[in-house]
Parts: C-alpha cells; structure tokens; sequence
C-alpha cells in the first residue's frame, strides 16, 4: 500500500461430506489450493459462492480450517476499524456507511461458525479429520454487502473496490492457523498462493478490471458475466465503473492496462507502468502473471496492491499519482510473488517497494524524482519523525518487527515500514557490495516467489558466508531499533 504521508510531516458443486483426493505428499513440493469462485454484483451486493480446494500442509490431521473475513470489518460496531479516525472523513464521503460479510451456508463440512476476535474467521469443522497431505473440498456462500466508502473493500464514489471480498484461507504456520484482524494501519492480510478460477457477472454498463486473465467475456441481456483465471497468486480483486477509458500495452510479454477516468496524462502514466514492469522484470526476476492491471479508483490512502491488479486513488494526479503506480507495480514482486506476514514484517515489503521504486526512479531521469531526491526525503522525514518523538516523548520507538497494532499511528508506520525500510535496503546494499545486492535480491526472488518470505530468508539470499553475516548484523541493528537519533 502506499499511504504517501510522508508529504504530512514533509461449477457445479456437489454437497459432498469431506472429499479426500491423495493429490497432495510428494515430500517438499507445495500443492496450491484452489478457489473457484462465482459471483454477481448488483446494487452495492456481492451474491457469491466459492468453492475452495484445501490442501492440508499442518503435518497433521486436522479437524478443522479457518478463513479471514476481511469484509466483516466494515460492518457497524466492528472491534477493528477499517479505516483510522484521520482517514475517516475522506473514506466515507458520503458519511458513516457500513456493510458486511454474511456467509449463508457452509457444505462439505459437519459444521460452521463466524468468530475470531472481531468476527473475523470462519471456522468449517470436517465431519472426519482430514490426514495431513489430503485435501478438502469445501462450499461457501455468501453475500458481501458493501459500505459506501472509498477503501479497498466499498462502493467508492466512481467505481466499486472488490479487494479482500471473499473467504480467505488461513496461513497455517507454527502449530496454529494465523487469523488477521483488520489493523487500519498498514496492509492486515496475510494469504498463501491459490490457483483461482473466478466468474463475475454485473451490469454491462460497467467496465471490469480483475487480478485475473479474462478468458471469455458474454453478454446476455443487460448483464455480462467474465471468466479469469489466475495461478499461483496470493489473492485475486476486481474493480469495476462506469466511466473507465482502457489504455494497453505490452511490457515484457506481459499484457499491460490501464484503467483511468480522471488522468489527462494517461499515455504517459501507462507508459511509466509499463516501463515498471520492465526494469523490475529485468532487475528482479520475470514478472508472474499474463496480465497487470493498474486501475484509478476512490481510494483513502495513495493506492494498493493486489496480484496483478493495483488500485490508485483518483485523488492523486501528476508526480504523485506516477510514483505510487511504480511503488504498486514494484508490491507485484514484492507481496504478490515474494509473500511475507505483513503484519508482523511490514518493512520486508513495504521498505523493499520504496527502494525498488528510488531505483527505478534512478535509472530513469526525467521522470519527475530521482534516487536521491527519494531516498533522502524518506531519511529526512524519517529523522524529523526520530526527531519530534525525542523532544516529545525523550525517544522513539524505531524497533521494525512489531505487529501493525503495535504502531500508536500511521504516521509511526509510516516512518518506521517505509522510510526506515527503506534506509534498512540501502545500509544492506553498502555493507554487501553493489553486485552482491542485485543478485542476492534475484536470488531472493527467485527463491521465495509463490511463497512466503522472512527476514533471515532475505539475509540468506546474499551470495557468500560475509556477505550474509552483514545482512544478518543490518537487518538485526535495524530491527531491533538502530539507528535512532
Ligand atoms: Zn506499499
């Protein structure tokens, strides 16, 4: 996500019981999940079914699996606020607008029940333990009622956000499955790659953007429904309206477009994504889907990530709106492909898309920043911030790996994920040496895309013992709060 406050302080399913396929249990390969998902939306409600393909990775039987309900956080009296109290007035444009997230049946299981701290997690008990390396066949419906908000799940004031608007799987790590709560600061999700099969009809009045490649598209009266198709992703969004111009080009094979209604530059800002997609591809390793999609839209903060889709507020225009398209375009490696729990390493993609975007800054004069322009305004407003909390509070808290919760505000995230981030990326390319950097960061790339990423993960991806013992020592020093003022 890019919050840009940095410029405050400057098919057919059958009701199965529990299906078991042997599919999965070749030792060391990772099986994906599947989601196959059908839904309609019409008048500010999603009516969908999905069914999920789960395989079991805990090790052991299991009786149970859990899913995130991110849309429930918007419903009213809601423990986890979407949206913080700074943000509220330009989320909710309209005033204070709730929805939810109602699942109306559970098949293929014994039972169900929405809970989780915050109503957050949809528990589905198996009618039998099912053993480690098999898989469940699981049916969800659901309707998802959307506020009236500019925020990734609403009906924003030009278009509608369909980010985060299904059941998602739990992570399942260290003995539990991780439950995320809505966090207003930062990006509260945390998902494995899935294989995704999605049909979405609306109205044909509206122009689609999906994470997915669009395999048909048809017409029936006044509705079109559209297939995509997307694998190995670690979510999948949509977002759709009525007053979309679609400008596309190809960058490295990859089918690029760009949904806007209010840029009077349009071909340059495609361009700029464009070339994104190609200096990333080329530095980092080759970009993983058929088709990106960058879409305008109302949105609170400067925009957000999705595989293959980002979502860019209508609000910005000019240098701003182009540099938060490239840092959207750099989360495709870093989030969409190379995953980590954002709500715990916020940094590890957040400080690796802002260098990622200095340094195509870097290599591209002319664009309206340069290297040192962003990375000394991120040192600047991150010393300023170091600064303030000193006289204010005789010291600031800098340490990087702490839950989202944990940030007494955005502006702290902020300065702590994104601007120190990004110093942590630039200490870590001093003290491995300019070719070990780039390659250790392909390395990393290559290793951990479609998977999940931690920080020693990162240390390690740097070629010779030295060179990881210096990562190791930048990224403990950072983390554990170094530097301060
Ligand atoms: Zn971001």
């Amino acid at each position: 996500m890019r919050k840009w406050l940095c410029f405050l302080l400057a098919a057919l399913f059958l009701p199965l019981p529990v299906l078991f396929s042997g599919c999965a249990g070749q030792a060391g390969a990772r099986v994906r999940d599947e989601y196959v998902i059908e839904a309609a939306y019409e008048d500010g409600t999603l009516t969908a079914a999905q069914e999920v393909l789960w395989h079991n990775r805990t090790g052991a039987d299991a009786g149970y699996v859990l899913f995130n309900l991110y849309g429930n956080a918007y419903r009213e009296g809601a423990k986890y606020a979407p949206v913080s109290r700074s943000f509220s007035a330009s989320a909710y444009y309209a005033g204070r607008s709730y929805g939810n997230m109602e699942i109306t049946s559970v098949s293929g299981v014994a039972g169900w029940e929405v809970c989780g701290e915050d109503e957050n997690i949809l528990r589905a008990e198996f009618s039998e333990p099912v053993p480690a390396g098999e898989s469940a066949r699981i049916r969800i419906e659901f309707t998802l009622t959307l506020a009236g908000v500019n925020h990734r799940t609403g009906i924003a004031r030009r278009s509608v956000n369909l980010g985060n608007f299904y059941p998602v799987l739990c992570v399942y790590e260290e003995g539990a499955f991780a439950e995320c709560v809505y966090d207003s600061c930062g990006d509260p999700f945390y998902s494995e790659c899935a294989d995704y099969s999605v049909t979405f009809t609306a109205g044909a009045q509206y122009a689609v953007a999906a994470s997915g490649e669009c395999v048909s598209a048809t017409l029936s009266g006044a509705k079109k429904t559209y297939e995509y198709a997307l694998e190995n992703a670690r979510d999948f969004a949509i977002v759709l309206g009525e007053d979309y111009t679609v400008l596309q080009t190809n960058a490295c094979g990859v089918n690029v477009m760009y949904y806007h209604y209010a840029d009077e530059s349009a071909a340059a800002t495609l361009q700029l994504i464009a070339d994104a997609v190609t200096y990333f591809n080329d530095t980092f390793g080759k970009f993983p889907y058929k088709t990106y999609s960058a879409v305008q839209t109302g949105f609170c903060y400067g925009g957000m990530e999705y595989p293959a889709l980002a979502m860019l507020s209508d609000s910005l225009s000019g240098e701003e709106l182009g540099y938060t398209a490239v840092h959207e375009t750099a989360h495709q490696w870093w989030y969409a492909a190379v995953g980590s729990d954002q709500r715990t390493y916020a940094w590890l993609d957040e400080g690796l898309a802002e260098y990622s975007s200095a340094l195509f800054y870097g290599a591209h004069e002319g664009r309206g920043y340069t290297f040192s322009s962003l990375f000394e305004g991120a040192r600047a407003a991150y010393n300023a911030f170091c600064s303030v909390q000193k006289q204010l509070f005789g010291g600031a808290d800098t340490s990087m790996n702490r839950r989202l919760g944990e940030y007494s505000s955005e502006l702290e995230y902020v300065n702590i994920a994104y601007h120190k981030g990004m110093m942590l990326f630039d200490s870590l390319r001093a003290a491995v040496g300019e070719k070990r950097f780039f390659a250790g960061l392909k390395n990393y790339y290559a290793n951990f895309s479609g998977g999940i990423a931690r920080p020693e993960h990162l240390a390690a991806s740097f070629s010779g013992r030295a060179a990881k013992k210096a990562a190791q020592s930048v990224i403990r020093a950072y983390t554990a709060g170094e530097p301060s003022l």
